[in-house]
């Protein structure tokens, strides 16, 4: 299976063609991906409808739709925004940009950019949220850092001053990502 030019190990594209019966996928055919971790990798595939085995669904996996990729020239004229400081701090790859990851990418789902897909608790018990991106059809694997509300404003103004705005200003505030627990568990 050729790897070609892996970016980060968070983002998966969508292959081109079924990886078990090689067939290409075709403009808005009906697929289904499959997250596995393998090796202390995540790995991709997707079936077409044929090829898919139900009672083999990895870690994670989900029924998608397949989206000619846009030309790539298109990427190069954009200018920063939320969806380019996220691909951009995945890539880094540094664990203390965790928390702005995970506040760009409630952004984006809020502006539709994004779909949650699955939440599943990874080996170390961290959160991990499976996202897709409604245009490319790319996996993207975020650690939920399961911030409190205070911590939450504190990382809202880091992404903005990151974007380039002022902080405190109209910032999109992301829905409570976590769910509410009944019983708040303060300390003091
Ligand atoms: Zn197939």
């Amino acid at each position: 299976m050729g790897r070609e030019n892996v970016e980060n190990w968070s983002v998966r594209k969508c292959s081109k063609e079924c990886a078990k019966c090689d067939k290409e996928f075709v403009d808005k055919e009906v697929l289904f991906s499959k997250l596995s971790f393998d090796d202390g990798e995540y790995v991709r595939q997707d079936f077409c409808a044929a090829c898919w085995d139900k009672g083999n669904p990895g870690l994670s996996s989900w029924k998608t739709t397949f989206i000619v990729p846009p030309p790539p020239a298109e990427e190069a004229v954009k200018k920063e925004n939320a969806e380019s400081l996220l691909r951009k701090l995945l890539t880094k790859e540094n664990e203390e940009d965790l928390n702005a990851i995970f506040i760009l990418m409630v952004m984006l789902e809020r502006k539709k950019i994004f779909i949650e897909r699955d939440t599943k608790k990874a080996e170390d018990g961290r959160k991990l949220r499976f996202y897709e991106h409604k245009k490319t059809g790319e996996s993207f694997i975020v650690t939920d850092p399961e911030l409190k509300l205070d911590e939450l404003e504190h990382v809202q103004e880091e992404v903005v001053v990151l974007l380039g705005g002022q902080p405190r200003n109209a910032v999109p505030e992301p829905e409570t990502p976590t769910e509410p627990t009944a019983s708040t568990d303060e300390t003091d």
